[in-house]
């Protein structure tokens, strides 16, 4: 019988979080067409994690967590979302729906057990969930 060809559990998680940032970043710049949100620039758009990813693990892969932003308004300018949180604070109230803003705040509130990592089960759901918000139903390779 020829024996099946073993994938560690340490590479299935790092190609499934691969996947899952992929897909998290082609939500972010459909809901906001690809553009800086502040200056419209489509040059190197980056996707700014709102809520910290690192810290908040329930919204890491949400969509609603992200917002595009060009290089000098994620980080580089005084006015930038790295560099002046009031501002960025102030321009996300009037960018963002309040039930997003809210729902932000709220999945900010729930208990998630400390040192607690994602799994492959979870991986696939997001993946699953995150596949299932395109807009157009288009998937992505
Ligand atoms: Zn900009």
């Amino acid at each position: 019988m020829k024996k099946k060809k073993k994938i560690s559990a340490r590479k299935l998680i790092k190609s499934l979080r691969n996947r899952a940032k992929k897909l998290w970043r082609q939500r972010v710049l459909e809901r906001w067409n690809n553009k800086c949100v502040i200056c419209g620039s489509t040059k190197l758009p980056n996707c700014h994690h709102i809520v910290p990813k690192e810290t908040f693990i329930l919204l890491r892969y949400d969509p609603i967590n992200g917002i595009v932003l060009c290089p000098k308004h994620h980080k580089f300018n005084k006015f930038s979302a790295h560099k002046n949180p009031l501002w960025f604070v102030s321009m996300l109230v009037k960018l963002m729906k309040a039930h997003e803003l809210e729902h932000l705040l709220t999945t900010m509130e729930k208990i998630v057990p400390f040192e607690y990592k994602l799994g492959v089960n979870e991986y696939i759901q997001i993946i699953d969930n995150l596949n299932k918000e395109s807009k157009d139903g288009k998937k992505i390779s």
